[in-house]
């Protein structure tokens, strides 16, 4: 037996779009493809604008770029996420200052926030870790009370939700912040052909420079819609939108999302039937989803009681073909931020680094191997229990 962590799925439409694309004679960004993409966010989410990118990275470094950062302005974010989440807004200038985990799941720890706010503090970055929400009511009325942006990193949570109290009202993740940026990676629950993003505008004010940031600075969109009569050099910018080969591909998939979707929450719910039992037993945690939260399965993780047994667990999976992987290490201890860290600890992050697995989960994995995937964890887990009390080191 033989399973891979991830394996891209095709709806089988993407090589017939990209032929279209190519046919059109249209091959740079901004063309049918893109808009068609963008669109359907808009709609179907009720986003204000959407800009396809050519990565999540990118479309967060158009995020830190429209909040205008001055340096020594800090940001807020999470430690245990994904590099692009903190680099996107240290490129800019900004010092990146790092909040923990809850203790329940790996999101930013809203109860905490508040002690990481000072005068300079500009941003708070939210990041919606496996797809699943961080607490937003907290985090905007933190943010409101300080005057504050949010950006949300939904870079996995295509399709999830989270339930206001607030507002009374179910929201989608990246509509809730001022800004989002989502990923179309291959490893993510539908891709671009490998690369993609999308930048998420919901503050009105900000739609005119995210047209520009994306197409180098100039205003090229404004002359196209006939508003300017020439267009020029206006601003800051780069090159963020991806070939239409690359939204061509990701046509394809957004036409199936819905049946991706229920496939992938199958398969989720497979294995949470399967392993629930074992996590009674104390072998290991299960993800946690809050009240006010959805799950759109773009990830199983399970967290063991410590890094010997993760490490343990994960060498059995692979002696039996199972590739079951982890993530993230804790970004203030990395060898790049270290040194610039202001020292503070930050337990639940560390926690996560040292213990959380990511199982096999893509659309064209089978419930039947899903269920043998359990099966060899229920056998570790019956050997790594015995041998641990053995040596009266079971954690429970
Ligand atoms: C995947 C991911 C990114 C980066 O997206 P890319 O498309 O790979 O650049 C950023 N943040 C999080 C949380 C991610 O999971």
């Amino acid at each position: 037996m033989a399973i891979p962590f991830n394996k891209p799925h095709l709806t089988g439409k993407e090589a017939h779009y990209m032929y279209q694309a190519v046919y059109n004679g249209k091959l740079s960004g901004n063309g049918e493809f893109t808009k068609k993409c963008q669109q359907f966010f808009e709609s179907r989410y009720g986003f204000k604008k959407c800009l396809l990118t050519t990565s999540g990275t990118d479309a967060l470094e158009m995020c830190a770029m429209l909040c205008d950062l001055k340096p020594g302005d800090e940001v807020i974010v999470p430690s245990y996420t994904f590099v692009s989440t903190a680099l996107a807004f240290l490129r800019e200038g900004a010092k990146v200052v790092f909040a923990d985990s809850m203790n329940r799941n790996p999101n930013l720890d809203a109860e905490t926030l508040e002690t990481l706010i000072t005068p300079r503090t500009k941003v708070i970055v939210p990041v919606h870790y496996a797809g699943v929400a961080c607490d937003m009511d907290a985090i905007m009325s933190i943010a409101e009370k300080h005057n504050l942006l949010v950006v949300e990193d939904a870079a996995q949570a295509i399709d999830s939700y989270y339930t206001s109290n607030i507002k009374h009202r179910t929201l989608p993740l990246g509509g809730i912040g001022q800004l989002a940026a989502f990923s179309f990676h291959e490893t993510k629950n539908i891709t671009a052909g490998g690369e993609g993003g999308l930048l998420v505008v919901n503050d009105e004010r900000f739609i005119r420079r995210a047209e520009i940031i994306w197409e180098k600075g100039t205003n090229r969109a404004e002359f196209f819609r006939g508003e300017v009569n020439k267009y020029g050099w206006v601003d800051t910018g780069s090159s963020f939108l991806p070939a239409e080969i690359n939204a061509a591909f990701l046509w394809a998939q957004l036409e199936n999302l819905d049946e991706i979707q229920n496939k992938r929450k199958q398969l989720w719910n497979c294995y949470y039937e399967q392993l629930k039992p074992l996590a009674e037993k104390g072998c290991f945690a299960m993800p946690d989803i809050p009240d006010y939260a959805t799950n759109n399965a773009h990830m199983f993780y399970l967290t063991l009681p410590s890094l010997e047994a993760r490490t343990a667990l994960i060498r059995h999976l692979k002696e039996n073909g199972i590739l079951a992987v982890f993530h993230y290490l804790s970004l203030h201890s990395s060898p790049f931020y270290h040194d610039k860290h202001d020292g503070r600890q930050l337990p639940n992050c560390d926690r996560y680094a040292d213990t959380l697995v990511r199982l096999p989960m893509y659309y064209d994995l089978s419930m039947d191997e899903v269920s043998a995937i359990c099966t060899f964890i229920g056998l570790f887990c019956q050997m790594y229990v015995k041998k641990e009390d053995q040596i009266g080191r079971f954690r429970n």
